[in-house]
């Protein structure tokens, strides 16, 4: 205990240096966000997040727009509380067997037109959970998906690059 002590004091923190926050790449990837948004849409985007049952890994990163770094409401583009409100529906997770009848209402409650974003490994095929009794599969087992963001989890640069590429495939 003595020595665990002394070595919290006399070594650094275990935990990396935060990475030096790339402002301009991060600005151009939310500008092309809401270009292609407005572009789509004439609006920025409605987002609600619908976890099927992920370990909250990938929500960790999803909160992460929201923070005073990625700030993404400044752009328009906002999570709602609704379905009803949503234009995109970003579902996590393996879908759990206990989720399974919510995401089918959540989907079902969304107006056209709508999209259905799966983030993260788990939400592609189950991932580590695949196989679980516990569990049905990835999202598209349950609702159309419009596309996939892989990584477990996906970092937000990722997520905005999906979303890029969710609203240039739709708008074709
Ligand atoms: S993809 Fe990874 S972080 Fe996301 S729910 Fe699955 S295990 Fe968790």
């Amino acid at each position: 205990m003595r020595r665990t002590l002394f070595e919290s004091l006399t070594h650094g923190p275990l935990t990396e240096s935060a990475p030096r926050p790339d402002n301009a790449a991060l600005a151009e990837l939310a500008a092309a966000v809401e270009n292609s948004a407005r572009r789509r849409l004439g609006r920025g985007l409605a987002l609600r997040q619908v976890d099927a049952g992920s370990c909250n890994g990938c929500e960790l990163e999803i909160h992460a727009l929201s923070n005073a770094f990625y700030d993404l409401e400044r752009l328009g583009i906002r999570f709602v509380a609704s379905p009803r409100h949503a234009d995109v529906l970003l579902v996590t997770g393996p879908v759990t067997k206990n989720m399974r009848e919510a995401l089918e209402r959540t989907y079902r409650a969304t107006p056209d037109p709508k999209w259905v974003v799966a983030v993260g490994n788990c939400a592609l095929d189950g991932g580590i959970f695949a196989g679980s009794y516990a569990v049905v599969g990835g999202v598209s087992n349950v609702v159309p998906v419009d596309l996939h963001i892989r990584g477990c989890p996906p970092s937000p640069n990722e997520l905005l690059k999906g979303l890029i590429a969710l609203l240039e495939q739709t708008s074709g």
